[in-house]
């Protein structure tokens, strides 16, 4: 799979449509889900063009993908969520990936669950 350079989450990289930033460096950008999943859900995307967690560790550059992991650890700080969280990145058709760029989403502020709905 090629990366989508319309995908939303590029454009929003790009500043062609806005979002509600919660952190920006040179390797990442945190900004709010626009229809969160719990009362806190922040998105954290790489500046890079990966679709999905795969591509992005299998691909990107150790630089990159290091500063965005210190990035996410950042944002969680920001986030400030002393009873936890819960990391997420969907991939691909059977993950429910709806965006192709890569992005971990980042939940709290209540207990969420169980992590998924077991099959029947
Ligand atoms: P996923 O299903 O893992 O690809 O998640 C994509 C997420 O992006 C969903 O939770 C959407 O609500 C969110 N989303 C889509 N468009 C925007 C946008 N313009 N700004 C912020 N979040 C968005």
């Amino acid at each position: 799979m090629t990366y989508d350079a319309q995908n939303i989450f590029a454009k929003i990289l790009r500043k062609e449509i806005p979002c509600t930033v919660l952190y920006e460096n040179d390797f990442a950008l945190a900004f709010h889900d626009i229809h969160p999943k719990a009362p806190i859900h922040v998105l954290v995307i790489p500046k890079g063009p990966y679709e999905n967690a795969h591509t992005f560790y299998g691909q990107a550059p150790e630089a990159l993908q290091v500063s965005f992991a210190k990035a996410l650890a950042h944002v969680v700080d920001l986030l400030e969520l002393p009873q936890g969280y819960r990391l997420i990145a969907n991939c691909g058709l059977h993950g429910g990936q709806e965006v192709p760029h890569f992005h971990m989403h980042i939940l709290g502020g209540h207990a969420l669950g169980p992590m998924v709905i077991t099959h029947a």
